[in-house]
């Protein structure tokens, strides 16, 4: 099919004649002209496995661990589309037909129920410039497939509820050269908000019933997205295990099952709101998750379906702009 520009940028669409509730001598109507961005999410399962053909056996167990078993395990993946311009005189930035159609074709049709090992030459391996078909990997070949289709800005991609890799629009350069990989973790903790050279009455007067003398509790999500180049071969941004590794040992085991404000040394001198919990895991997180050869991007704490605290580690505090990713998803 041919590339789908925004229909407000294109000579057709003003040659399309009135628009609903438009008449023909009538001004913009419904924010034509006015930038937007809409998401269209699809899903597909597919199968994979990493094994590198350059590698032993027990090289390719050490490095990939069960990812690395024949013949594969699958993963039921979703997909987020997001795309920009400006609004047509219908009010639209794309019609949403011609979009589920583009992604249709260029990736659900392709992808869904296959063995991703074997569907497009980015993952044979048998080839010098093949590389293994992980999120990260599978999230770029989706972008070079869509981006010549659909304005993209951003693309998101979920393996698993505890695992996305997002894409960003780069600016001049055809495809995104660095990924943002996601894990989702959780850990439950109890707290107390209160500041100690204060008295009971003036911390309840700032903290509410969450200066109340015995604390309480909450189940936290805990996300934490790092970014870097996606590898020429193994098709990651940084070896996942030791990412995991790395959150469970260092936020995970010190913070689970704790009351925060006595077991862990920082919170006795911190009130830990959810704000001061989220930098205190950037800061243990940032420079262990460099040397693994990725940056630590964003921590974001979820106290409650109702609260959640983002910081930003790679930017200066008082500059924190969410990264357009957000525009994405919701929560
Ligand atoms: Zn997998
Ligand atoms: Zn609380």
């Amino acid at each position: 099919m041919e590339s789908l520009q925004p229909r407000a940028m294109t000579a057709t669409a003003t040659a399309q004649g009135p628009a609903h509730g438009q008449g023909p001598t009538q001004g913009p109507a419904h924010g034509r002209g006015r930038p937007c961005v809409i998401t269209r999410r699809a899903t597909f399962s597919a199968s994979h496995r990493y094994w590198l053909p350059e590698l032993s056996p027990e090289d390719n167990q050490a490095r990939f661990g069960p990812c690395s078993l024949a013949p594969g395990h699958g993963h039921n993946y979703t997909l987020i589309v997001a795309m920009g311009g400006p609004l047509d005189g219908d009010g639209m930035v794309l019609n949403l037909s011609e979009v589920k159609h583009a992604i249709r074709a260029e990736v659900t049709a392709q992808l869904d129920f296959r063995y991703l090992n074997e569907t497009w030459p980015e993952f044979d391996l048998s080839r010098p410039e093949g590389r293994l078909p992980t999120t990260e990997a599978l999230c770029q070949a989706i972008w070079t497939r869509l981006a010549p289709k659909l304005p993209l800005v951003g693309l998101r991609l979920h393996e698993t509820d505890t695992l996305w890799v997002d894409l960003l629009a780069p600016g001049s350069t055809p495809t995104p050269m660095e990924a943002f990989l996601s894990i989702r973790t959780h850990f439950a903790a109890a707290h107390r908000l209160a500041r100690p050279e204060l008295s009971q009455g003036e911390n309840e007067a700032i903290y509410g019933k969450c200066a109340r003398p015995h604390g309480h509790g909450h189940n936290y999500l805990l996300d934490v997205t790092v970014r870097g180049p996606i590898d020429a071969r193994t098709g990651m941004v940084c070896d996942l295990a030791a990412l995991q590794q790395l959150v469970d040992d260092l936020v995970v085991e010190p913070f689970d099952h704790t009351f925060l404000n006595k077991d862990v040394e920082h919170f006795a001198a911190t009130v830990p709101t959810a704000e001061n919990i989220a930098l205190h895991i950037a800061d243990l997180l940032s420079a262990p998750i460099a040397a693994t050869g990725a940056r630590l991007h964003k921590v974001r704490l979820q106290e409650s379906p109702n609260n959640a605290a983002e910081v930003f580690a790679e930017t200066p505090q008082l500059e924190m702009v969410p990264a357009a990713l957000e525009a994405l998803v919701a929560g």
